[in-house]
């Protein structure tokens, strides 16, 4: 017998800062024409549709766009891919939700990511080589990338970032057969429970505050721009900074999240879940209940945390599934009584017991989905994401200095490589 290495993909993340002028404008100038090719795609897509013939195929795709710009055969093969996946999940959405009125693709873009699939990409000691096609010179990044890197993809997201694949190793069976559920909050970014009646709380505050401080931050910025001409010399140094604050922000809130979703995850394993449950919160944002917390709540990323407790949790061997957790929070575990809770601590009305409000939750979820009775845990642990620091005030000053002079890689973090989360923005340069 052998035994079985199992293997997934995640994604590091590596800044490109402080780039050459020259440096910059190449990359910009690959994207742009990724950016020509999905047009190309776009148009001979949208031409065989309107005159009802058959659709080109990947075949067809690849013929008419070789050797017509200026990127490596493998990059543009990559585009093309991605284009007709983008087609195949237009055409089934199309047919399951009609009302959402999927368009197939129709706008033109200017800048997209380019990727470089691993055999194209040729790692030296401390950079990489990414070829751009035939009698064109190489990009050279001054990046040490890990043996077990594989693809990587130029994106820019406030500014350049390459994405590399890693592959990394998953254990080969679950830790236990216990059950557990997740309830998801925004305060309390995650409420775990077990059937065993263990639970664990991770706080969420620390993100919270992080947004908080940037809309704030980019609302001084906006301000000062408001004030100069749009494209002069000022405005574009606002622009800067306002990117450079975004960016920043954006990656203490990742860190933070894997953070508190490792917590979670680790949880798990020591518990010996072999089976996880998220309940879904859609479907709370959609209430009206005023201008504060109706910002707070539309902040609220749970996508993300699903994501990446999915993703963490299929490196764990752990098996995972999502379901509505509608009602959770408002029945009494013990009697079932039924009232909506008004602040952290839920007491019932009917029977006099009481606990804390998003291990009720959690807790109810055992019968939905197990359907199994679970005593409300006697304690809890409760955890912060993130280290706790000393001084709160300096807590929130920019730890990154370190890592942002020079082009040290600095590997911002492990993203899923499946759920592919990224935004739209990520795909286009801001217009400076
Ligand atoms: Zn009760």
């Amino acid at each position: 017998m052998y035994d079985i290495l199992y293997h997934m993909n995640t994604v590091k993340i590596y800044q490109l800062n402080s780039l050459s002028h020259t440096h910059y404008q190449r990359l910009r100038a690959a994207q742009q024409e990724a950016a020509l090719v999905w047009n190309r795609c776009m148009e001979l897509h949208q031409d065989a549709r309107l005159q009802h013939e058959p659709w080109p195929q990947r075949d067809a795709l690849q013929k008419a766009t070789k050797g017509c710009f200026a990127l490596h055969s493998q990059s543009i093969q990559m585009v093309t891919h991605t284009f007709l996946a983008n087609i195949d999940t237009t055409r089934q959405l199309r047919k399951t939700h009609p009302q959402m009125k999927m368009r197939y693709p129709y706008k033109e873009k200017q800048f997209y990511p380019v990727s470089w699939p691993a055999q194209a990409v040729c790692k030296e000691s401390g950079r990489v080589l990414l070829p751009m096609g035939r009698g064109r010179d190489a990009l050279v990044l001054p990046l040490n990338l890990p043996e077990n890197s594989r693809s990587v993809t130029l994106v820019w997201n406030h500014g350049y970032e390459l994405h590399v694949s890693v592959e990394v190793p998953q254990a080969d069976h679950p830790p236990g057969e216990v059950n557990a559920t997740v309830d998801l909050g925004e305060i309390h970014l995650a409420s775990v429970t077990t059937n065993t009646s263990q639970a664990l709380i991770v706080t969420g505050r620390g993100i919270r505050s992080l947004k908080r401080q940037r809309t704030k931050a980019l609302r001084t910025i906006t301000k000062k721009q408001s004030r100069c001409t749009k494209h002069s010399r000022r405005w574009k140094k606002l622009q800067h900074a306002k990117n450079q604050q975004a960016r920043r922000a954006e990656r203490r809130i990742r860190d933070q999240r894997h953070q508190a979703t490792r917590k979670v995850i680790n949880f798990c394993i020591e518990q010996h879940v072999g089976t996880l449950f998220i309940g879904n919160p859609h479907g709370v944002r959609n209430q009206n209940n005023g201008r504060h917390h109706n910002q707070r709540m539309s902040l609220w990323e749970y996508g993300r945390d699903i994501d990446y407790l999915t993703h963490k949790s299929k490196q764990a061997h752990i098996e995972c599934f999502t379901g509505s957790e509608r009602g959770t929070s408002s029945q009494c575990p013990v009697c079932g009584h039924k009232h909506k809770p008004k602040n952290r601590q839920w007491t019932c009305k009917a029977c006099g017991f009481s606990g804390h409000r998003d291990l009720v939750g959690s807790i109810n979820m055992h019968k939905l989905t197990f359907s199994e009775q679970v005593n409300f845990p006697r304690s809890f642990t409760y955890l912060r994401a993130g280290i706790a620091r000393k001084s709160s005030r300096r807590a929130d000053t920019p730890q990154c200095r370190l890592s942002e002079s020079g082009l040290q890689p600095h590997v911002a973090d492990v993203v899923s490589s499946e759920t592919g989360y990224r935004s739209d923005d990520a795909e286009k340069p801001a217009s400076l």
